[in-house]
């Protein structure tokens, strides 16, 4: 079967190198093994949007040296390949679920049901959810704007991923009934991406071990909407020297700090590879000079600590 891979960036800010360093892993990892690599802009929140991100991001990903079969900007067989533009067909796909008993609408006023349309990072993530709302007629729930939640049945969600082996998660405990549909009827991030994921065939999803959380939901929904789980692959981060989490919104960390700094691609390219235990050399190299040999099981499974100050010289 043909590997359809993805990135799916979403437009919060221009790329910082955490997030440029797992395209060309996801890259690598989709060319290396013959496979199409597609470019999905995860545009689902338009109140954090940030304009002309999104090209820039495009534009980054060409700097790089990457190329995609499949995007927002070249269309594809599963065209629209950004969020906004698929709204209608997540409605339809909630109403379907709804109709067959796996959502519930809850009026809880709860950050969960705000914060649903942001892929979440560990440690994001809010208390469990106690079921509030669950079981309740509509005349309980007074008529209010409801979110939908997907009920999440016990039982333990097991699955091996390609670079952290078995990771298991009892959803129900840990997370809880998980929303779907925020109250102003934009479709969460957990269900969008997979159902795009599901539409447009993809069969490996590589992404940032941030998103590693988030899987076990995301298999419950594969398993409620009975379609076949794709393979997964999660890439340890880069963080800053003190250990915190990258921001799109310090500048500092910006691919174009250090391409203004005279940062040539292939340095970037050589770095970033060396970084992630792909390269044992810290050499300029391109992204296809990568890509015989690459085999992700083999990278780092530690974050990298980086002092992105050091590297632009400030
Ligand atoms: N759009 C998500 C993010 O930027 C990533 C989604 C995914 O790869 O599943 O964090």
């Amino acid at each position: 079967m043909m590997i359809r891979s993805r990135f799916a960036p979403s437009p919060t800010g221009r790329m910082h190198l955490g997030s440029l360093r797992t395209a060309l892993l996801v890259w690598l990892d989709a060319r290396a093994r013959g496979g199409k690599f597609i470019l999905r802009m995860e545009d689902l929140d338009q109140q954090r949007e940030i304009k002309g991100a999104a090209d820039q991001i495009l534009e980054d990903l060409h700097w790089l040296g990457l190329d995609w079969d499949e995007g927002p900007d070249i269309g594809g067989p599963f065209a629209p390949y950004k969020q906004s533009e698929r709204f209608g067909f997540y409605k339809e796909e909630a109403e379907k679920l709804l109709a067959r008993g796996l959502l519930y609408p809850c009026v809880c006023t709860r950050r969960d049901i705000e914060l649903a349309t942001v892929a979440p990072a560990a440690g994001d993530e809010g208390p469990p959810y106690p079921g509030t709302c669950y079981g309740k007629s509509p005349e309980d729930l007074g008529g209010k704007k409801a979110a939908l939640r997907f009920h999440v049945k016990p039982g333990k969600i097991t699955f091996t991923d390609r670079v952290f082996g078995k990771i298991s998660q009892e959803v129900s405990e840990e997370i809880g009934d998980f929303v779907v549909v925020r109250k102003d009827a934009a479709a969460a991030y957990q269900l969008a991406v997979v159902l795009d994921d599901i539409a447009m065939e993809i069969t490996d999803v590589v992404r940032g071990a941030d998103l590693l959380s988030s899987t076990p939901r995301q298999i419950l929904l594969y398993e409620a909407l009975e379609k076949k789980i794709p393979a997964y692959a999660h890439v340890p981060l880069m963080l800053a020297a003190n250990g915190e989490k990258f921001s799109k919104r310090e500048r500092s960390v910006h691919v174009g700090s250090l391409r203004e700094a005279g940062w040539k691609r292939e340095k970037l390219v050589g770095w970033l590879a060396w970084t992630a235990g792909v390269t044992s050399r810290l050499e300029p190299v391109q992204p296809k000079d990568l890509v015989k040999g690459f085999s992700l099981e083999k990278i780092k499974k530690e974050d990298a600590r980086v002092d992105v100050g050091m590297l632009i010289g400030t």
